[in-house]
């Protein structure tokens, strides 16, 4: 996937690093806050714990924890793709 970088929609000022499929481009520092809410359940909050770097660097990784705060659940898709993201992170950083 061809990968590039676009302005972030809200602060208009940090870059983000997107694909052909990001529709709003929105910075880390434009969803910390939103991210930062804490995960009661036990097995999303595990899925979710991974280095803070990774959801600096991927907008994909804060859009689906922000997507599971919002509605409290995700579709079996959407934790795959997370999972394999991880992974591909983990993998290119070791
Ligand atoms: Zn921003």
């Amino acid at each position: 996937m061809v990968k590039y970088k676009q302005r972030c929609f809200v602060c208009k000022k940090n870059m983000v690093l997107v694909t052909s499929r990001t529709r709003f481009p929105i910075c880390y520092d434009c969803q910390k806050n939103d991210l930062h809410v804490e995960v009661k359940n036990k097995k999303m909050k595990k899925m979710f714990d991974i280095p803070e770097e990774f959801y600096k660097e991927s907008l994909f990784l804060r859009s689906i924890k922000l997507n599971y705060i919002r509605f409290g659940k995700l579709s079996a898709k959407q934790i795959e793709w997370f999972k394999k993201i991880v992974d591909e992170m983990k993998k290119t950083k070791s």
